[in-house]
């Protein structure tokens, strides 16, 4: 995976997240084995390789234009889409921010909310 967009840290809380849901129960009872973490592994698949995609179409409108000293544009059809549809940004920020599969900690895991004034 590339560095760029510093990615990784979003990527490894996201990854623990999905850790914690997926592995907590089988590593308090002892079980944990390659079919968890195949499981674990095929939940955060879809959201690597997404971003990786991201991270390097963004290498190419950006890699040029660095060292030819261009101006960063990206590719005319992608230009289009986001200018007539100017939604259609949210899907790149959501599968940076996000993840294509968003992961929820478990119940368990959850704080209490705090209250307005902070107490609990
Ligand atoms: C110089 C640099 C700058 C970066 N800047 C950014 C940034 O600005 N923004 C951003 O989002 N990301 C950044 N990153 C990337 C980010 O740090 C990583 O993507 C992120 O820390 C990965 O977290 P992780 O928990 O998956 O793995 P790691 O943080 O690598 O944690 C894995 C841990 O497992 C331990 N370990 C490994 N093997 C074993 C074993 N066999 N037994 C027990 N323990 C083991 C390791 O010692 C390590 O502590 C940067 C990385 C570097 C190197």
């Amino acid at each position: 995976m590339s560095p760029l967009g510093g990615v990784g840290v979003n990527l490894a809380v996201q990854d623990g997240i999905a850790i914690d849901r997926i592995l907590a129960e089988p590593l308090l009872s002892g079980s944990v084995g390659t079919v968890e973490l195949r499981r674990l592994q095929l939940r955060r698949l879809p959201t690597t390789r997404a971003v990786e995609l991201l991270q390097a179409g963004i290498h190419r409108t950006v890699d040029p234009a660095v060292h030819g000293h261009r101006p960063i544009r990206p590719p005319a059809p992608v230009e289009w889409l986001l200018t007539t549809f100017p939604a259609l940004t949210r899907i790149p920020a959501r599968i940076l921010g996000v993840g294509v599969t968003a992961e929820h900690a478990p119940d368990f895991a959850r704080r209490e909310e705090p209250t307005f004034d902070g107490a609990r």
